[in-house]
């Protein structure tokens, strides 16, 4: 069937199952027995007939909240269902009932018996016309789209509204039908059905004729009125209407009734440089802009806002056409904020400016019927809270409570709460808590503390749809008063999501502030959790557990932890939360999250959990933050030449029979992950101090037990530098490279770094095979554990791919000699040399390689190969 009239026969089913039900009655009733097994038959039809009724008695006078058809449906058919199952059970028991005792149960079971064959065709009718009606209910389930164009709107409204009528008079023909004789019950509905599906074929038949033709004629008219040069192509996409029709059966909280509705929505998908989208990007571009004044922008908010008008009304675009991706012009705009970088709460004037004007063009589109669709993760949620457009709050599905927290109207909220305390536990349609939606507000947060009694603790650790709590929304969003006032409550957060939200925040003074509020709680924990392990554990286990009572519990906590544990001791919740390893071995460490670590007390900064210190479970993500980072480790006493362990297995190789040295230091791999984040580029932000701390780190002679062609003698901290670049993009990002090395190294090379260089390039050019460490992609701490960060190749394939190089290798020799020499003796910038000397040696180099299979190739002929020439 088709998917229009399978959504407008639904008022059809439901007159339709009124009778059936009607008919059910009907026919328990003719029986005049009491068994309780028609009795209940009876009470269920019943139900599915009021059931049914309630959703026919649409009252429009109700204005009432929205909720799910299909829960409602699924009500009439669980009646349904269970009608069904009687039937079945008196089936069965008409057909082997046993001969009761008595005479008057005998007298009664014969009965019975004598009856059923005469009543038997009506009874299976019924049952069968059940199960009909059972299936096409379920039918309904389904919403569908048809493509129509916009003007089609009210045409489809009085379409559909014609289709209910004809369906409801067909209803109420049936009905009186029925109610004359209930012998022509079962002939009634068939009939009925026949009728009602041939109803329903034609109208919707006529329905699809209108709308194809109807359409047909608008994308003429439109691609006639398309500006020339435009792809005629393109207008089929772009005025691809969808109607949707909704029955949305809406329930009212307050009157406790039911109505159905049907909304029709149009809603087109449009390519996304369609006209309005372009106003759109267009607009968010501009505001981006650092160069935008004022003035720029409001005259541009004004023209965007005038052109998107036009748009509408020509029919070129329509508030709620939705993109490719189904981002819509609201998501457009609000997308336009998280990318210039909101939250903005304490932000520069410019995002102030644009926030201004953004809620401006956000009201404009509002006012013109666009909805924002649905928010589909916690950045949009961000925005939607930042905005304060009450509208915007609509798509969240706020009670009138939340709303109140919404408004940020504190006697409201007060008032309410007072009134009637169960409200805390409200929930937005995307699970806020009334806590999220005060993030930013503190006056607010303070309101709902004090009167929130003891739900707060619980709602404190509550998530969102999209796994979010209050406390992280305020450390995303930067409100640090929040973050202060939500702390003290001791939520049970994990200090690591703590530090990688905050590593995403750009305001310093506010990450500041947020870092040193976690940092001291974390602290206050650590306290009470060795306070409390005092309490409960013996003093020998806690001294062998290696604790010191001079220190913060740190790296020993998870261990601690684990012995309350294991004395099923219940350790409270806002401590239990503890990772193995220091706090410093997080990986979404900043410097300035260390450094307020070590402020608060913590001072295990190169500390190992099985070798493992923390300098080696770090993204190198953030360039040039990543470089500060290690910087603040070396300060503060770590050891960046602290070895990397090896698992077992890799230990077979003995470094010292080959000259090299025993240890794969932590500093290669810290120049690995500098290498990859900053794809040889020396950022513009970097400080003169920063470039200093890589010059030192570049240069640094430390070598490893590697066996590759790509080295003289192991790894070098310059080669693993080159090495963290991605090789498949290593040659867009040559030129980088060498400026790289050119800007942080000195001319001389007295190092060898650039020479170190120089050999990996010269070994790539020639095509040779890596045997060299790699590193695994774990990084957190957890991770590396179980699966290490060294990956180190098989020392029997080691060994067979050098020996399958080893020719080539003998070339690389050669010309490394050549270039050192070339390099000493020219004292030229690395970007020079290998500009001017390198670039023509390889390529001369490769020419003869080839020259050499024109060799190969006549040796190959004269022993009588011929070989094809195609
Ligand atoms: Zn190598
Ligand atoms: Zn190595």
């Amino acid at each position: 069937m088709d998917p229009l009239s399978i959504t407008a026969s639904g008022a059809g089913l439901i007159s339709l199952g009124i009778t059936l039900a009607g008919g059910l009655i009907n026919y328990s009733k003719a029986y005049q027995s009491r068994e309780s097994d028609l009795a209940r038959l009876t009470q269920h039809a019943k139900e599915l007939e009021s059931f049914l009724k309630v959703i026919e008695n649409r009252n429009d006078r109700l204005q009432s909240s929205s909720t799910d058809v299909i829960d409602s449906l699924q009500g009439c058919r669980d009646a349904c269902n269970a009608c069904l199952q009687d039937f079945k059970a008196l089936n069965t028991k008409y057909i082997n009932s046993q001969p009761s005792r008595g005479l008057k149960g005998r007298s009664r079971s014969l009965m019975l018996k004598l009856r059923y064959p005469f009543d038997k065709e009506q009874f299976d009718g019924l049952r069968s016309q059940l199960h009909e009606f059972y299936v096409e209910l379920s039918a309904h389930f389904q919403l569908i789209n048809l493509d129509v164009t916009q003007n089609l709107r009210s045409e489809a409204i009085s379409e559909f509204t014609r289709v209910v009528s004809v369906v409801d008079s067909v209803g109420d023909r049936l009905q009186s039908t029925i109610s004359n004789t209930e012998y022509v019950v079962v002939s009634t509905i068939r009939g009925g059905v026949d009728q009602l599906k041939s109803a329903f074929e034609q109208t919707i038949q006529t329905t699809e004729n209108n709308v194809s033709s109807r359409m047909d004629t608008s994308l003429r008219h439109v691609s006639d009125r398309f500006e020339t040069g435009q792809e005629k192509q393109t207008t089929d996409i772009i005025f691809e209407r969808r109607i949707t029709i909704i029955l949305e059966l809406q329930y009212s909280r307050l009157t406790r009734d039911f109505r159905i509705h049907p909304t029709l929505s149009i809603r087109a998908t449009v390519p996304r440089d369609s006209p309005a989208f372009k106003v759109i990007t267009q607009a968010s571009r501009t505001l981006r802009s650092a160069e935008t004044t004022q003035r720029d922008a409001e005259s541009m908010i004004q023209s965007c806002l005038t052109d998107l008008r036009h748009i509408f009304e020509d029919g070129k675009g329509w508030p709620a056409d939705v993109d490719e991706y189904g981002s819509n012009l609201l998501h457009k705009l609000l997308y336009g904020l998280i990318e210039m970088g909101v939250p903005i709460n304490e932000g520069n004037m410019h995002h102030h400016l644009c926030l201004r004007i953004l809620n401006h063009l956000v009201q404009g589109l509002l006012e013109k019927n666009a909805t924002l669709l649905d928010i589909t993760n916690d950045y949009l949620c961000q925005i939607v809270f930042y905005t304060r457009i009450a509208d915007l709050y609509e798509t969240l599905g706020c009670t009138e409570f939340l709303l109140h927290v919404v408004a940020r109207s504190k006697s409201d909220v007060a008032f309410m709460l007072r009134t009637d305390p169960s409200v805390i536990y409200e929930r937005t349609k995307r699970d806020h808590t009334p806590l999220h939606l005060a993030v930013g507000w503190p006056g607010g947060l303070q309101v709902l503390i004090e009167l929130g009694g003891s739900a707060i603790q619980s709602l404190l650790d509550a998530e969102d749809v999209f796994g979010t709590t209050a406390l992280e929304y305020a450390i995303k969003m930067g409100d640090a008063d929040s973050v202060k006032q939500l702390m003290q409550l001791d939520p049970e957060i994990e200090e690591y999501w703590a530090f990688y939200f905050l590593s995403g925040l750009s305001d310093r003074a506010q990450a500041e502030s947020i870092a040193h509020t976690i940092a001291q709680s974390l602290a206050l924990r650590r306290t009470k959790l060795l306070q409390f392990a005092k309490g409960n554990l013996s003093m020998r286990t806690i001294r062998n557990l290696g604790v010191r009572d001079d220190e913060l519990l740190d790296a020993k906590a998870f261990d601690v932890a684990n012995a309350l544990r294991q004395q099923k001791l219940q350790i409270p919740v806002a401590y239990d939360v503890v990772q193995p390893g220091s706090v410093y071995h997080h990986h979404s460490l900043t410097a300035l999250t260390a450094e307020k670590l070590f402020e608060a007390g913590f001072r295990l900064t190169n500390t190992e959990i099985s070798g493992y210190t923390p300098v080696m479970t770090k993204w190198g993500d953030e360039y040039p933050e990543f470089i500060e980072l290690i910087r603040w480790f070396e300060d503060h006493g770590a050891d960046v030449h602290a070895p990397i362990p090896t698992l077992l297995e890799d230990r077979r190789v003995n470094p010292n029979a080959n000259g090299l040295q025993p240890v794969y230091p932590a500093l290669h791999f810290i120049m690995h992950e500098i290498g990859s984040s900053s794809r040889g580029i020396l950022s513009r932000d970097i400080t003169q101090e920063q470039l200093r701390y890589i010059r030192k780190l570049l240069s640094d002679r430390t070598t490893d037990p590697c066996l590759c062609y790509c080295t003289a003698k192991g790894c070098t901290s310059a080669l693993k530098f080159i090495n963290g670049h991605d090789p498949l993009y290593s040659w867009l990002w040559y030129d980088n490279i060498i400026e790289f090395f050119g800007l942080a190294l000195s001319v001389g090379d007295e190092t060898g770094a650039v020479l170190d260089c120089i050999r990996f390039w010269t070994f790539n050019r020639l095509g040779m095979k890596h045997t060299c460490c790699e590193y695994s992609p774990h990084r957190e701490l957890g991770n590396v554990l179980e699966h290490g960060l060294l990956k180190l190749m098989h020392p029997d394939e080691v060994a067979e791919i050098r020996e399958e190089d080893r020719h080539l290798a003998k070339q690389l020799g050669d010309l490394m000699e050549e270039f050192g020499r070339k390099f000493r003796e020219l004292r030229w910038p690395p970007t020079q040399f290998m500009k001017e000397y390198w670039r023509p040696r390889m390529k001369e180099v490769e020419e003869e390689r080839n020259e050499l299979s024109v060799d190969e190739k006549h040796r190959i002929e004269e022993i009588g190969v011929v070989l094809d020439e195609s």
